[in-house]
Protein backbone atom coordinates (compact mmCIF):
# COMPACT_ATOMS: atom_id res chain seq x y z
CA UNK A 1 0.00 0.00 0.00
CA UNK A 2 1.99 3.17 -0.75
CA UNK A 3 2.39 5.83 1.78
CA UNK A 4 0.52 8.82 -0.33
CA UNK A 5 -3.31 9.87 -1.35
CA UNK A 6 -2.82 9.70 -5.45
CA UNK A 7 -5.06 7.21 -5.98
CA UNK A 8 -7.63 9.05 -8.63
CA UNK A 9 -9.33 5.52 -10.10
CA UNK A 10 -11.93 3.85 -8.22
CA UNK A 11 -13.26 0.30 -9.86
CA UNK A 12 -16.89 0.54 -10.82
CA UNK A 13 -16.98 -2.67 -8.94
CA UNK A 14 -15.85 -4.78 -6.59
CA UNK A 15 -15.03 -7.90 -8.63
CA UNK A 16 -16.48 -10.98 -7.17
CA UNK A 17 -13.40 -13.00 -5.89
CA UNK A 18 -12.80 -9.54 -3.68
CA UNK A 19 -16.02 -10.34 -1.98
CA UNK A 20 -15.62 -10.89 1.58
CA UNK A 21 -16.58 -14.24 3.06
CA UNK A 22 -16.35 -12.67 6.96
CA UNK A 23 -18.91 -10.00 6.18
CA UNK A 24 -22.27 -9.47 4.22
CA UNK A 25 -20.79 -6.31 3.05
CA UNK A 26 -17.16 -4.19 2.78
CA UNK A 27 -18.04 -1.96 4.76
CA UNK A 28 -19.15 -3.58 7.73
CA UNK A 29 -14.94 -5.19 7.55
CA UNK A 30 -13.42 -4.64 10.63
CA UNK A 31 -8.94 -4.07 10.85
CA UNK A 32 -7.75 -7.71 11.37
CA UNK A 33 -5.70 -6.40 13.20
CA UNK A 34 -6.79 -2.95 15.62
CA UNK A 35 -10.63 -3.98 14.81
CA UNK A 36 -10.83 -0.88 14.24
CA UNK A 37 -13.66 -0.22 11.38
CA UNK A 38 -13.25 0.24 7.89
CA UNK A 39 -16.06 2.20 6.59
CA UNK A 40 -14.21 5.28 5.49
CA UNK A 41 -10.58 3.99 5.96
CA UNK A 42 -8.27 3.18 3.05
CA UNK A 43 -7.31 -0.19 3.95
CA UNK A 44 -5.68 -3.59 2.04
CA UNK A 45 -7.66 -6.81 1.81
CA UNK A 46 -5.23 -10.05 0.95
CA UNK A 47 -7.22 -13.23 0.84
CA UNK A 48 -5.59 -17.03 0.52
CA UNK A 49 -6.90 -19.37 -1.95
CA UNK A 50 -6.28 -23.29 -2.61
CA UNK A 51 -7.38 -25.20 -6.24
CA UNK A 52 -8.91 -28.27 -6.00
CA UNK A 53 -6.88 -29.23 -8.96
CA UNK A 54 -9.28 -31.91 -10.51
CA UNK A 55 -12.10 -29.57 -10.38
CA UNK A 56 -10.49 -26.21 -10.41
CA UNK A 57 -13.27 -24.96 -8.08
CA UNK A 58 -11.02 -22.28 -5.79
CA UNK A 59 -11.94 -22.06 -1.97
CA UNK A 60 -11.11 -19.43 0.62
CA UNK A 61 -8.50 -20.03 3.01
CA UNK A 62 -8.61 -16.91 4.68
CA UNK A 63 -8.98 -12.84 4.66
CA UNK A 64 -7.01 -9.98 6.57
CA UNK A 65 -8.04 -6.80 6.60
CA UNK A 66 -5.32 -4.27 7.25
CA UNK A 67 -6.29 -0.53 7.67
CA UNK A 68 -3.42 2.03 6.70
CA UNK A 69 -2.85 2.77 10.29
CA UNK A 70 -1.59 -0.45 11.01
CA UNK A 71 0.32 -0.96 7.32
CA UNK A 72 2.36 2.34 8.65
CA UNK A 73 3.17 1.10 11.62
CA UNK A 74 3.82 -2.43 10.32
CA UNK A 75 6.40 -0.48 7.84
CA UNK A 76 8.17 1.59 10.09
CA UNK A 77 8.61 -0.83 12.21
CA UNK A 78 10.50 -2.55 9.94
CA UNK A 79 14.70 -1.88 9.07
CA UNK A 80 15.79 0.35 6.34
CA UNK A 81 17.88 -2.78 4.79
CA UNK A 82 15.20 -5.14 4.54
CA UNK A 83 12.68 -2.34 2.89
CA UNK A 84 15.56 -1.47 0.45
CA UNK A 85 16.06 -5.63 -0.22
CA UNK A 86 11.92 -5.74 -0.76
CA UNK A 87 12.41 -2.95 -3.48
CA UNK A 88 15.09 -4.17 -5.06
CA UNK A 89 12.84 -7.34 -5.54
CA UNK A 90 9.99 -5.56 -6.74
CA UNK A 91 12.01 -3.87 -9.20
CA UNK A 92 13.91 -6.77 -10.49
CA UNK A 93 10.65 -9.78 -10.11
CA UNK A 94 7.75 -8.24 -10.14
CA UNK A 95 5.37 -7.33 -13.32
CA UNK A 96 5.27 -3.39 -12.50
CA UNK A 97 5.81 -2.60 -15.81
CA UNK A 98 3.10 -5.00 -17.17
CA UNK A 99 0.58 -3.00 -14.53
CA UNK A 100 1.62 0.12 -15.57
CA UNK A 101 0.53 0.17 -19.33
CA UNK A 102 -2.53 -2.12 -17.45
CA UNK A 103 -3.27 1.51 -15.61
CA UNK A 104 -1.93 3.59 -17.91
CA UNK A 105 -4.31 2.05 -20.86
CA UNK A 106 -7.14 2.49 -18.49
CA UNK A 107 -7.65 -1.14 -18.68
CA UNK A 108 -10.71 -2.11 -16.51
CA UNK A 109 -10.55 -6.10 -17.58
CA UNK A 110 -10.18 -7.33 -13.60
CA UNK A 111 -8.81 -10.65 -15.57
CA UNK A 112 -5.99 -8.82 -16.73
CA UNK A 113 -4.94 -8.39 -13.50
CA UNK A 114 -4.79 -11.05 -11.64
CA UNK A 115 -4.36 -13.46 -14.66
CA UNK A 116 -0.19 -14.10 -13.79
CA UNK A 117 1.20 -14.32 -10.89
CA UNK A 118 2.94 -10.96 -10.36
CA UNK A 119 6.21 -12.62 -9.57
CA UNK A 120 6.85 -15.58 -11.56
CA UNK A 121 4.71 -14.78 -14.35
CA UNK A 122 3.11 -18.10 -14.53
CA UNK A 123 -0.60 -18.18 -14.94
CA UNK A 124 -2.59 -18.27 -11.69
CA UNK A 125 -5.39 -20.41 -13.11
CA UNK A 126 -2.69 -23.58 -13.14
CA UNK A 127 -1.37 -22.43 -9.66
CA UNK A 128 -3.12 -24.83 -6.48
CA UNK A 129 -2.30 -21.92 -3.84
CA UNK A 130 -2.27 -18.28 -4.35
CA UNK A 131 -2.69 -14.89 -2.65
CA UNK A 132 -4.57 -11.80 -3.89
CA UNK A 133 -4.50 -8.31 -2.51
CA UNK A 134 -6.75 -5.03 -2.95
CA UNK A 135 -6.38 -1.86 -1.91
CA UNK A 136 -9.63 -0.13 -0.87
CA UNK A 137 -11.54 2.35 0.60
CA UNK A 138 -14.73 2.10 2.59
CA UNK A 139 -16.82 -0.56 -0.06
CA UNK A 140 -14.43 0.59 -3.18
CA UNK A 141 -11.75 -0.94 -4.52
CA UNK A 142 -9.16 1.75 -5.71
CA UNK A 143 -6.91 1.24 -8.44
CA UNK A 144 -3.15 1.60 -8.88
CA UNK A 145 -0.42 -0.86 -8.59
CA UNK A 146 -3.29 -3.70 -7.21
CA UNK A 147 -4.95 -5.78 -7.02
CA UNK A 148 -2.51 -8.21 -7.80
CA UNK A 149 -2.22 -11.93 -7.69
CA UNK A 150 0.60 -13.78 -6.17
CA UNK A 151 1.62 -17.82 -6.15
CA UNK A 152 3.06 -19.61 -3.50
CA UNK A 153 5.79 -19.76 -5.05
CA UNK A 154 6.36 -16.28 -5.59
CA UNK A 155 5.31 -15.96 -2.22
CA UNK A 156 8.17 -17.72 -0.77
CA UNK A 157 10.70 -15.97 -2.96
CA UNK A 158 9.41 -12.19 -1.32
CA UNK A 159 9.56 -14.47 1.76
CA UNK A 160 13.20 -15.00 1.50
CA UNK A 161 14.12 -11.29 1.33
CA UNK A 162 13.38 -10.30 4.53
CA UNK A 163 15.81 -11.32 7.49
CA UNK A 164 15.19 -13.00 10.98
CA UNK A 165 15.28 -9.66 12.41
CA UNK A 166 12.14 -8.67 9.81
CA UNK A 167 10.91 -12.06 10.18
CA UNK A 168 10.63 -11.48 14.02
CA UNK A 169 9.25 -8.22 13.38
CA UNK A 170 6.36 -9.56 11.24
CA UNK A 171 5.43 -12.58 13.94
CA UNK A 172 5.53 -9.69 17.02
CA UNK A 173 2.82 -7.86 14.74
CA UNK A 174 1.05 -10.85 12.88
CA UNK A 175 0.49 -12.30 16.94
CA UNK A 176 -2.30 -9.34 17.00
CA UNK A 177 -4.30 -11.39 14.46
CA UNK A 178 -7.19 -13.46 16.00
CA UNK A 179 -6.47 -17.10 16.58
CA UNK A 180 -8.51 -18.70 13.99
CA UNK A 181 -6.53 -16.39 11.11
CA UNK A 182 -2.99 -17.42 12.68
CA UNK A 183 -3.51 -20.86 12.86
CA UNK A 184 -4.16 -20.34 9.27
CA UNK A 185 -0.96 -18.02 8.33
CA UNK A 186 1.10 -20.33 10.19
CA UNK A 187 2.75 -21.94 7.18
CA UNK A 188 1.79 -19.15 4.45
CA UNK A 189 3.69 -15.99 3.74
CA UNK A 190 1.44 -13.18 2.76
CA UNK A 191 2.07 -10.35 -0.02
CA UNK A 192 1.38 -7.28 2.34
CA UNK A 193 3.27 -4.54 -0.08
ZN1 LIG B 1 -5.64 -1.53 11.92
Amino acid sequence: MSENNEFVLFWPEVPEIFKPLSYEHLSQAKCSFCNEALTEKMYLLEKSFHRDMHTKEISQQFEIFICRDCFTEINNAISEESKARMEQFQAQKMDTPYRRKLFESNYMNINRWLKYCAVTNKRIDLEEEFNIAGIFLGDTMLYDGLPMAISMEGLLQMDEVYSNKTRDVLDDFFSKLPPDILQKIKNSPLVLI
